[in-house]
């Protein structure tokens, strides 16, 4: 360890690093350190943990897996890493649920991507175009994950937290989780919420959802002609593996940018003058773009400032190309993201957190 003090307090459920490297604690792997970092064991230590903060007028940051933060500077305050384990079927026949179904609890440090595999393995559908999504269970509520056709948000049956503004715990059902794309009641208050587990609604019969493009075509290639789930899962890994940059050996946080939802008129106005822009359309007269698409149409794809760039893969992901910082990284954003702006009038929005 490269940490300059460690100290265990194993005991009770965590264990400190003052003036703690993050390189390796993000997928982005940019230098930069925290005055104290906690690995957090046991979640019930999360209270007192907060309470001592707050007594000494520290700032708290919530690391899951890294996977989405970019840090731009050190942190002078207190990082908390939810590395809080357990996975269990609370309830195995939900009365009331169409068809048969489960809840599943999981907890905020559990591995995203085992997690799936571990449903799955238990006869359960529903998050197997989700596989290999890196991270933690408990930012996956954060910015509603998805991918292939289906968000996160659509199986989260309850999310337990620690709500910092009444010091409780709490649980929030679904609704009140307020999912839509990329976005929760987590995002938008931020800070104020730190996940402990989430419940998950799995039915055990369920239709595929295939319709993504690559998802039947790899599929055939596998020789999967009557594919279950963990068929599926095992397609769309490996259509990820192909498409996007491994952060173990390229240092990324997959999209940078979310896909920009803007009014119907202005899609139409932009698809007016570029034919070929894709637009797809979304509720109560809003369309949403393909900010991959808008990168590449401003020569960007590939585009590289030092050791900060776009990948040649994939438009929307930015990537370390070696020891870029993170604010190398964020200037390329922000570079990237005027330059869609002055071409079609679009901001882009970036997606991970930027400290
Ligand atoms: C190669 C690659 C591909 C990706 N593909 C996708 C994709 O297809 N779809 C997609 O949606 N995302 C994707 N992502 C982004 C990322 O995997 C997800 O956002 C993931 O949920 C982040 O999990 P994490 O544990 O790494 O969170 P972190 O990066 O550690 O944290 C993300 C945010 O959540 C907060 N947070 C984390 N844990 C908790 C908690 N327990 N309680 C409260 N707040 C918390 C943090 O404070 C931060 O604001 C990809 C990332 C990479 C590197």
């Amino acid at each position: 360890m490269n940490d300059s003090r460690a100290s265990a307090a194993a005991n009770f459920g965590y264990t400190v690093h003052e003036n703690a490297s993050l390189l390796d604690r993000t997928t982005f792997r940019v230098p930069a350190r925290a005055a104290t970092l906690i690995d957090v064991h046991e979640f019930d230590a999360v209270p007192r943990l907060l309470e001592q903060a707050g007594a000494q007028n520290r700032e708290v940051l919530v690391l899951g897996g890294g996977s989405n933060v970019l840090f731009t500077r050190d942190w002078p305050g207190i990082v908390l890493a939810l590395r809080t384990r357990g996975l269990d079927i609370v309830e195995q026949h939900v009365p009331g649920a169409p068809g048969d179904a489960a809840i599943v609890r999981a907890a905020a440090g559990e591995t995203w991507d085992d997690f799936v595999h571990w449903t799955l393995a238990h006869g359960l559908r529903g998050l197997e175009n989700l596989a290999l999504i890196p991270g933690s269970v408990g930012a996956a509520p954060i910015q509603n994950i998805g991918a292939y056709g289906v968000e996160v948000g659509e199986f989260v049956h309850a999310v337990q937290a620690f709500d910092r503004t009444t010091n409780s715990i709490v649980r929030l059902d679904r609704a009140a989780c307020a999912f839509a794309y990329r976005d929760s009641l987590f995002k938008r208050e931020a800070g104020r919420y730190l996940i402990a587990a989430v419940d998950f609604l799995l039915p055990r019969e369920r239709a595929l959802r295939l319709d993504y493009d690559g998802v039947r075509e790899e599929l055939a290639a596998m020789g999967a002609t009557d594919p279950d789930a963990r068929a599926v899962a095992h397609a769309i890994s490996r259509v990820r593996t192909r498409k996007l940059p491994d952060p173990v050996t390229t240092g990324n946080a997959g999209s940078f940018f979310k896909n920009p939802i803007v009014a119907a008129g202005v899609a139409d106005a932009l698809r007016h003058e570029n034919a070929k822009m894709p637009v797809w359309p979304v509720n109560d007269g809003h369309a949403k773009l393909s900010a991959a698409w808008l990168i590449e149409a401003c020569g960007l794809k590939g585009f590289r400032d030092g050791n900060a760039g776009v990948s040649s893969q994939h438009a929307l992901v930015l990537i370390n190309h070696g020891n870029a910082s993170g604010a190398q990284i964020w200037a390329l954003a922000r570079h990237v993201m005027d330059a869609v702006q002055a071409r079609f009038g679009v901001r882009l929005e970036a997606e991970p957190l930027i400290v």
